[in-house]
């Protein structure tokens, strides 16, 4: 059956419709005055039937400032129906601006004559769709994102992992290397026969190898501390181990000493030589000391030996010279008496050569005492202005070949040994004379400086090598060169002129340039 519309009234039509659950209005006029509204749209405005009859801007005030009530008059005067989706409109609902979302029309209602005279206004909330499109996709685009950040982070491992596996190649062919050289250097120190000890000092105990457990006469698997250890050490060298290791674990130089022990297990004496080094946490505190240890006992027996042997050889030669200088002298005196004038000057030269040998060998025996620890001073409190005057004295009625000059020298008081000390003035000028060509200068200067005496002996002669000066007051040390062969010497003079300025708490040092000459120094502490 079709509806006859006829039939119904327009105000039964209004009623009809206004029960519709759709929402639908009806809007007139240039003020779009709202003519009709369905319950559902009103719901929507959020107001109450009273809005019927108002303007759309009087009934819905928030709308002022959007862009709906400007479409509807353009739809009223252009007569085109304007239809929007998940159009957002701020309505004022329960006396709160809030947002919603709406698909809607205004659809031109136009009379015979085709002008438009109401809109048709139809709308459906859609703003729950619109928010759970908009979750979806904002999930979407954040798993998205999430997809493509765990790629990144995918990529990155695979990287890393690459990386890694390089690293761990390198460790283990680095670590390869190291065995390597830690065999090498096992072999090493087995063939020096050198063993290797280690000290941790959280735990005070001794780590060693079989080597330097033989050395030791420490049982197999005894455990023992750096504490205990020192008790094999003899009691004359205990106190200057201990002291060396303090002192190198404070300045983090490295440590090289010669010492005896009594091994534990009842072996005879040895002599060891044992080096060491201090090894320190990222806060600078000392963590352990670690070093090589190895067996001197031959070369120290030898050195005894041959000390013993120059020792008595010295000894054996010293009373055939006193007797040979003093036939010397018996025989100049006669010489002098007969008038002899051509024997004088040889035996004048000939007391020249005895002394030079009983000073060669008075050195030889002091070396000799040395060894055994016995450098004997005789201190007194002497003038070094004096000394140094007289013993330059001395040397220029012997020595022509240089200009030796002794510059002024104010009084310096020293409690020495003046003889000694004159013994040292007395090699540096004969070795300044012996390295340096003839008709050079020799220049001698003292003075004070702060609490000390400082004596110079310059020479213009041929220099000393950065290499040799390090090693000059070693014992035996003869620098290379070819006036070894020339010049005589047995590398102890300055040996001995170090002992004797150490035995005084003073210093002793060479500079020089090789071809230019050279100065040596020494200081000695000032008496009050
Ligand atoms: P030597 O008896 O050989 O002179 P020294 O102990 O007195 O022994 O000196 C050691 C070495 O130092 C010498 O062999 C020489 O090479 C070097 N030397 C010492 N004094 C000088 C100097 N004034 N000029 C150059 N070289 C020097």
């Amino acid at each position: 059956m079709s509806l006859d519309t006829e039939h119904f009234s327009a105000e039964e039509l209004v009623n009809i419709l206004s029960l519709s659950y759709n929402a639908i209005a009806i809007h007139k006029t240039e003020q779009l005055t709202i003519e009709f509204a369905t319950d559902a749209m009103i719901q929507i405005w959020g107001k109450d039937k009273s809005v019927i009859g108002k303007s759309l801007e009087e009934a819905l005030p928030e709308l002022k400032g959007q862009p709906f009530i400007g479409m509807l008059q353009n739809v009223l005067r252009t007569g085109v129906t304007v239809e929007g989706t998940d159009t957002p409109a701020d309505l004022m609902i329960d006396g709160k601006l809030q947002t919603f979302y709406f698909d809607f029309s205004y659809r031109a209602i136009t009379n015979n004559t085709g002008e438009t005279y109401c809109i048709l206004h139809t709308a459906t909330d859609v703003t729950e769709r619109y928010k759970s499109r908009m979750a979806r996709i904002a999930s979407e685009m954040r798993e998205k994102e999430l997809n493509e950040e765990l790629a990144a982070i995918n990529e990155e491992l695979i990287a890393t992992n690459e990386e890694l596996m390089t690293k761990n190649e390198d460790l283990i062919s680095a670590f390869a290397e190291l065995q390597k050289s830690e065999n090498n250097l096992h072999l090493a120190l087995e063939s020096a026969k050198m063993g290797t000890w280690q000290s941790g000092f959280s735990d005070g105990l001794l780590h060693i190898t079989d080597r330097t457990r033989v050395l030791h006469g420490i049982p197999k698997d005894k455990l023992i501390t750096l504490e205990e250890s020192f008790n094999m050490i003899v009691l004359e060298d205990r106190d200057r181990i201990r002291k060396a290791i303090e002192s190198s674990i404070q300045t983090g130089e490295p440590f090289e000493e010669d010492y005896r022990i009594n091994p534990m297990d009842g072996s005879s004496q040895k002599w060891l030589r044992a080096n060491g080094k201090a090894y320190y946490d990222k806060d600078g505190k000392a963590v352990l000391v670690s070093g090589t240890i190895y067996d001197i006992t031959e070369h120290k027996l030898d050195d005894i030996r041959k000390n013993d042997f120059i020792a008595m050889v010295s000894h054996e030669l010293k009373t055939p010279l006193t007797s040979m200088k003093a036939y010397i002298q018996m025989l100049g005196v006669n010489a002098k008496k007969e008038g002899d004038g051509m024997l004088t000057p040889i035996l004048t030269k000939a007391d020249v050569q005895v002394n030079k040998m009983t000073t060669l060998i008075n050195s030889f025996l002091n070396v000799s005492r040395l060894d055994a620890g016995k450098i004997h001073l005789d201190k007194t409190e002497c003038r070094l202005d004096e000394i140094i005057r007289n013993t330059v004295q001395e040397i220029k009625v012997i020595n022509h070949s240089h200009n030796i000059e002794s510059l002024p020298c104010s009084p310096l008081n020293v409690f020495a040994d003046c003889e000694k000390i004159s013994q040292v003035i007395t090699n540096l000028i004969s070795n300044a004379v012996k390295y340096s060509p003839m008709g050079k200068r020799i220049e001698i200067d003292c003075r004070q400086q702060n609490n000390m005496a400082l004596v110079s002996v310059k020479d213009e002669g041929i220099g000393i090598s950065s290499v040799d000066i390090k090693n000059l007051f070693t014992r035996f040390y003869r620098a290379a060169g070819k006036h070894n062969d020339t010049v005589s010497g047995f590398g102890i003079g300055l040996y001995l002129s170090a002992e004797i300025i150490h035995g005084h708490g003073g210093e002793i040092w060479a500079e020089s340039e090789v071809g230019k000459g050279s100065v040596f120094y020494f200081t000695l502490p000032l008496q009050g």
